[in-house]
């Protein structure tokens, strides 16, 4: 049986000036996992998201998505083509409701605002903010804006989400939600992607684990393997 490949980046390299953010990398996404990609701050994590979904053009290297080259599309073509992603300093517009902020999402796949607010809605219940429809989003806990971006990506009916540290400062119980909702989307056939920096809330989360070093890729695999990988454990320690 061959494996599903979803994503695909090969020998990507991302430079600001002088800096390497991305050197070589390259990695694959199996259609229907969840994928870690863990690492220290400044690994190169939220660059390679920005790559994948065209926020930047990788300086060299060639990414492939659902069997075609997307390399030099712009972000709103691969969103059309099923690539969300949430930021990881949340971006709602504050002086929006939830459900509006969510139908901005819903107008990637559905013309007339009717539309485009069911669709919403139908989020706004899965991801368990109804109750919060008609709220600002500026009025918003610092969780349920987490939620909100993941609805808002969602509501774009991505066949990939990324996810940029959205269980980061979260409490242990808001987490586990946030974990659970995770779990729910790809339970609906959603392939997913999640950055984080602390591998206790991802490891057991995720299908498989790629940790990213000082911009390349350090170790990848089953999450036993990758937490037990020395080069892990010494980047990691800092040493
Ligand atoms: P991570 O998400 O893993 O913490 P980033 O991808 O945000 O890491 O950053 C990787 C490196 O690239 C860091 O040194 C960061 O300062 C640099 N970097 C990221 N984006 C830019 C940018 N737009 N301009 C200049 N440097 C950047
Ligand atoms: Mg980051």
């Amino acid at each position: 049986m061959s494996i599903d490949i979803l994503l695909e980046t090969i020998d990507v390299t991302r430079r600001f000036g002088g800096l390497v953010a991305n050197r070589d990398v390259s990695i694959r996404v199996h259609r229907g996992e969840i994928l870690g990609l863990i690492g220290p701050n400044g690994a190169g994590k939220s660059t390679l998201f920005n790559l994948i979904a065209g926020a930047y053009l990788p300086t060299s290297g060639s990414i492939r998505f659902d069997g075609r080259d997307i390399t030099e599309l712009p972000a709103t073509r691969r969103c059309a083509l099923g690539i969300a992603r949430t930021y990881q300093v949340p971006r709602s517009f504050d002086s929006m409701t939830v459900l509006e902020n969510v139908m901005v999402g819903g107008f990637v796949r559905h013309a007339s605002s009717k539309a485009a607010r069911l669709a919403a809605l139908q989020v706004l219940d899965f991801t368990g903010l109804s109750r919060t429809a008609g709220t600002l989003t500026g009025e918003l806990t610092p969780p349920e804006k987490r939620r909100l971006e993941v609805a808002r990506a969602l509501a774009t009916e991505p066949k990939l989400l990324l996810l940029d540290e959205v269980l980061t400062g979260l409490t242990p119980s808001e987490a586990q939600l946030g974990v659970e909702l995770i779990r729910r989307v790809r339970d609906a056939g959603i392939t997913v992607v999640m950055v984080e920096h602390v591998m206790q809330i991802v490891m057991p989360l995720v299908d498989r684990a790629i940790v990213l070093n000082l911009g390349t890729v350090l170790a990848s695999g089953s999450p036993a393997d990758v937490v037990r990988d020395p080069a892990v454990i010494s980047a990691y320690l800092g040493t």
